[in-house]
C-alpha cells in the first residue's frame, strides 16, 4: 500500500516518479529561457511592503530560492490566482 503522507488527495503528483530535483532544475532552465512570469514578484497581489500575497495565499513556494515548480510531497507550487502586473 502507497502512503501519500499528509498530501490531499485533490492535490495532483506532477514529479510521478520523476526525480524532484531534476524536474525543478529543468523548470528553472525553461523558465530562464522564455522568460516565464510566474512568482509573486511579477504579481499584482504582491504586497511591496512585505513581499505577502494580499489575498491571502502561502506563497512561500513562490518567493524560494532557488526557484521550485514541485514541492517536497509531490504538490504544484504554481499559484492559480496570479496575475501579472503589466510590465
Ligand atoms: S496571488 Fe499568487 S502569485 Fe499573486 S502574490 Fe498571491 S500567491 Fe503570489
Amino acid at each position: 500500500m502507497r502512503i501519500i503522507g499528509t498530501r490531499p488527495r485533490f492535490l495532483p503528483d506532477l514529479a510521478r516518479g520523476s526525480d524532484r530535483q531534476a524536474v525543478n532544475a529543468r523548470f528553472r532552465a525553461e523558465a530562464e529561457q522564455y522568460k516565464l512570469l510566474f512568482q509573486c514578484t511579477d504579481c499584482v497581489y504582491q504586497r511591496e511592503s512585505d513581499g505577502r500575497c494580499t489575498v491571502g495565499w502561502p506563497n512561500d513556494g513562490l518567493m524560494a530560492d532557488p526557484v521550485e515548480i514541485i514541492g517536497d510531497r509531490g504538490e504544484p507550487l504554481v499559484c492559480k490566482a496570479f496575475e501579472p502586473d503589466g510590465m
